[in-house]
């Protein structure tokens, strides 16, 4: 199984104000996504695989579709009970917005002839404290299975002490990887992977190749470290934790044509390693 990340940062315009589509690199994935499962089926001898996608998952981020709503009605941050109406249509705003990209996402999918389903987390996930508490993965398993192509995405979720909270796409990779342990994770995002320094703000960063631990970033000064809570620290934690449990993945730049066809076909490129 290979779990592959779809940045936000690499399918929208993430700085815009108004959610906006990145539709060259968003088409130019999902046909290298399409080349990759065909290149499958077509080294496959045996029959019964010929429609089986080889369970991969792709989870995406919400960019400039899910932040701005949620940053507007402050979805995931402590409310009193009297601003609890205007929580909930923020909240509800802030998944149709998500929801809206997915639709995009997977009709881009879809175009290349990939069977995709999307699995919207608000409707199978509580949290607790903005972390996944349940999440009943026997569905996901079942498309996955039949050689459907799932797709999760970031979204809103209830939750059992704040309410309402955002769930990253981060967050749902470090969780559906740790129940089932896939073979690859592949993070793609619009860099090519962590720097000592934000790659967007300096020209002299220098590409870590490999992170074990947040002690690995505590060697860069401060300032740059404050940078990286740009995106780039929320990442690396939730990777952590899995790389904790003996699951390494991989942060790549999706922006680069044929970068992600060739990860997903093993091949080796540039990139950090979260592992142990
Ligand atoms: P995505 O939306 O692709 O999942 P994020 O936007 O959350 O990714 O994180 C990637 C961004 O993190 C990059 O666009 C980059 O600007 C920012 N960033 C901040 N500090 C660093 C760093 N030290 N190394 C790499 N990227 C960094």
């Amino acid at each position: 199984m290979i779990i592959l990340k779809l940045g936000g940062s690499v399918i929208t315009k993430k700085d815009s104000i108004n959610p906006e589509v990145n539709y060259i690199n968003l088409n130019r994935l999902a046909s290298e996504i399409k080349s990759y499962l065909d290149g499958l089926n077509n080294s496959e001898n045996n029959i019964s695989n010929l429609n089986n996608h080889n369970n991969l998952i792709i989870v995406h981020g919400a960019g400039s579709f899910g932040h701005p709503s949620a940053k507007k009605y402050g979805i995931g941050l402590e409310f009193d009970e009297n601003q609890y109406p205007e929580k909930k249509i923020g909240f509800s705003i802030t998944h149709n917005d998500v929801s809206k990209l997915n639709n995009i996402v997977s009709k881009a999918l879809i175009n290349e002839g990939v069977p995709v389903i999307p699995i919207p987390i608000s409707s199978c996930v509580i949290t607790k404290n903005k972390r996944i508490l349940s999440f009943n993965l026997n569905l996901l398993k079942k498309y996955s299975e039949e050689g459907f192509v799932p797709v999760l995405y970031g979204d809103v979720t209830l939750d059992t002490e704040i309410k309402l909270a955002v769930v990253s796409g981060d967050q749902i990779i470090n969780y559906i990887a740790s129940k089932l342990n896939p073979g690859k994770i592949i993070l793609g995002t619009d860099v090519d992977g962590v720097f000592n320094k934000n790659p967007k703000q300096y020209d002299d960063g220098i590409l870590i190749e490999s992170v074990s631990s947040l002690d690995d970033l505590d060697q860069f000064d401060l300032t740059t470290n404050i940078d990286v809570t740009g995106g780039m620290i929320g990442k690396i934690k939730e990777l952590l934790l899995l790389a904790e449990e003996g699951i390494e993945s991989k942060i790549v730049n999706a922006s680069i044509p044929g970068l992600i066809l060739d990860s997903l076909n093993n091949k080796n490129v540039k990139g950090t390693m979260i592992k142990k």
